[in-house]
């Protein structure tokens, strides 16, 4: 096992920190080799300030999230990312261990990584973005390694939708694309938002993005306005209130874990995804029940991303673990059959 030094700016031996307290590989390397999944994404320094502590400049971006979630369920998964040359070999070997494809990777020795501060408020639901330097990312021009082109999900992480359209462009008829945005992108880029959503079959965002981006305030009228845009399914997460799937003519409503210890909510939602997108792959089937499945398996990512700050909780998970906090969630759900009351 690699031995690795904290980042500068990190408190030495807090257990806040990914490379303090990294943590031995799966041991169960149970991950069955099925269908291969791409991410795109920010890959990023995050400072994350919440009521419970403070960290700097830790491991953090979408397609970080995305491919740490997505790896416990099936390989390979495939990153198409940048960083700067400031990026620490420490933070790539995080990455690798264990499965993530990194030779989409691209490096730019002269510039410096993406990097995003927030602040949390006691409330988690409410974030402040006290900073996002672009740095590498405003140049960025994804070029896939010729190996990923056969890529069958792909999983397009929170990122400049002319990006995304971009890497579809270089992928050849996957099965299922996946696309989380933001309202950045709502209301910043919203033609080119339009166009990228055309060529998506699911979309994965909140439920404040949801009412901007169909300009609907009812939730069940907003899905169907933006599933006419394009994505025949729909995920609409609402933090701590759970997520609702919309396919199929119908709706499911997951709950969220009700935790008692929830330190950091940064990149949950691209967790969610990550399980959501790898599960899928894993099942290699996208009906009705299997995506209800996926729903639950990304719900149960989601809860671990939370207990930790960064993606810390996502390093050294067992299937046992992933698998017991799902059936969680399903005894969470469970509704006894109801008596009539004629
Ligand atoms: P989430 O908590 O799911 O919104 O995801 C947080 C992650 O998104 C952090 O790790 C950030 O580095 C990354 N991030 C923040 N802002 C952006 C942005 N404008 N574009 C892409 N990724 C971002």
């Amino acid at each position: 096992m690699a031995v690795f030094s904290p980042m500068p700016g990190c408190v030495a031996g807090a257990s806040c920190c990914i490379v303090c307290s990294f943590a031995p590989p799966l041991p169960t390397p149970s991950v069955r080799v099925s269908v291969s999944v791409l991410v795109v994404g920010t890959v990023a320094f995050d400072s994350i300030e919440t009521p419970f502590g403070a960290v700097d400049q830790v491991l953090g971006g979408s397609a970080t999230y995305i491919a740490l979630a997505a790896r416990y369920f099936t390989r390979p998964v495939r990153l198409v990312g940048v960083v700067g040359g400031d990026f620490p070999e420490a933070y790539v070997d995080v990455l690798r261990q264990d499965g993530v494809d990194l030779d989409g990777l691209q490096v730019e020795p002269a510039g410096r990584t993406f990097a995003w501060k927030g602040r949390y408020h006691y409330d988690l639901n409410q974030r402040d973005t006290l900073a996002t330097d672009l740095n590498v990312l405003e140049s960025f021009d994804p070029v896939l390694p010729e190996a990923y082109r056969d890529s069958r999900v792909v999983c397009l992480g929170n990122l400049d939708p002319a990006i995304q359209q971009r890497v579809l462009d270089q992928v050849e008829r996957p099965d299922l694309v996946v696309c989380d945005t933001m309202n950045f992108w709502i209301e910043h880029t919203p033609d080119s938002l339009r166009d990228t959503l055309r060529r998506v079959d699911c979309l994965i965002i909140n439920d404040a993005e949801a009412r901007e981006l169909s300009g609907e305030a009812n939730l069940v009228r907003a899905a169907r306005l933006i599933r006419e845009m394009g994505p025949e399914i729909l995920i609409v997460k609402k933090g701590e209130h759970g997520a609702l799937l919309f396919a199929n003519g119908t709706v499911f409503s997951a709950p969220a874990y009700p935790l008692e210890d929830i330190h950091d909510p940064t990149g949950a939602g691209d967790t969610f995804a990550g399980g959501f997108v790898g599960y899928l792959a894993r099942a290699g089937s996208f009906e009705a029940d299997v995506l209800r499945q996926a729903v639950v398996y990304g719900s149960a990512m989601a809860s671990f991303c939370v207990e930790r700050f960064g993606p810390e909780r996502l390093i050294g998970l067992t299937r046992d673990e992933v698998d017991r906090r799902a059936e969680a969630f399903r005894e969470l759900a469970h509704i006894p059959a109801l008596a009539p009351l004629v």
